[in-house]
């Protein structure tokens, strides 16, 4: 039975007090509302947004001929009439006093997610989102979010953009900001062609390798990686001496939780790498294909090796 209005509305503010609360049980320092208000990381802010056409779909390939999707299409200038995320902040904040985060699309993935027969431009599109993106940051930050995030996976499939406008693109949104910003780089999970991607990557992950240098110089104060059961090596941490790292010890995995053993293992191997005052245990990813109760254990296992590590040092 699909349920719709009020009630639908309702039962997302269930759903993130309670994913709100798994998170504070299970002893995480900073939480999120488990993106309960919306389907999709990317489309979940461009419906509130003016100048994209819905009806007018184009095929596009996705990260680089990965696969193709029929995307809506920018027609227009982009604008936003009003805040996106407001009232859900708002509710989100009164869950909990730990750090509240809040993710959004970053500029670079929001511009490989839509086509456009506007701006005829990338980087001038992704400027635009930019500044709409910033507008509503300011407004998250004034009702309390701690953590602005923007999910980036775009950034491994196009290492010359972000060098040579990605970056600039998230400084735009991150302006003037009075919070902690953070960047989630990823490889992608949940859907059989990022499997399939991977498969071609071979042992070694090293597209970090060539983006690392120039985030370690941006002004965005945390970077956000996997590091469970992932092939990126480890080293290229080592490229980001000057930010604070979100370092996945759990995966996207539906069928396992890892113990807390295993995520201090991962936690220990990254200390290598930065030191701990910098280090920062989450999840690789978000975890929309793990089912509930894995996703709760998972919640469980990052606290857990993170006080296992903090009792050996
Ligand atoms: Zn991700």
């Amino acid at each position: 039975m699909a349920i719709g209005g009020n009630a639908l509305e309702a039962a997302k503010e269930r759903a993130a007090a309670e994913w709100v609360r798994h998170q504070v049980d299970a002893g995480i320092d900073i939480v999120t509302n488990g993106e309960q208000f919306r389907i999709h990381f990317v489309q979940g802010f461009l419906e509130q947004i003016n100048g994209i056409d819905w009806e007018q779909k184009t095929p596009m390939e996705i990260r680089d001929n990965r696969y193709t999707v029929d995307v809506p299409t920018v027609t227009g200038p982009v604008s936003r009439p009003r805040s996106v995320h407001l009232n859900e902040v708002r509710f989100s904040r009164k869950q909990t006093s730990r750090q509240l985060k809040f993710t959004l699309p970053g500029p670079m993935t929001i511009c490989d997610t839509i086509a456009d027969v506007h701006y005829n431009s990338r980087p001038d599109m992704a400027m635009a989102f930019a500044d709409i993106l910033n507008a509503e940051a300011q407004e998250l930050v004034a009702a309390g979010v701690d953590v602005i995030q923007f999910d980036e996976p775009a950034f491994n499939v196009f290492m010359d953009d972000v060098r040579e406008w990605g970056v600039a693109a998230l400084h735009r949104a991150i302006e003037g900001l009075q919070c902690t910003t953070a960047v989630h780089i990823c490889y992608g999970y949940g859907i059989d062609e990022n499997l399939r991607w991977k498969n071609t990557l071979g042992d070694e992950w090293r597209q970090y390798e060539e983006i690392f240098p120039v985030l370690n110089d941006s002004r965005i104060d945390q970077i956000s990686l996997e590091c469970a059961d992932s092939r990126v090596p480890h080293s290229l941490m080592g490229l980001l001496t000057k930010k604070e790292l979100m370092v996945g010890v759990v995966a996207v995995t539906p069928d396992r939780v890892e113990t807390p053993e295993e995520t201090a293992a991962v936690i220990e191997a990254a200390m290598e790498f930065v030191d701990p005052e910098r280090l920062i245990p989450s999840s690789n990813c978000g975890m929309a294909p793990v089912p509930y109760d894995i996703a709760v254990g998972k919640l469980q296992s990052i606290a857990a090796g993170a006080a296992l590590v903090r009792d050996r040092l």
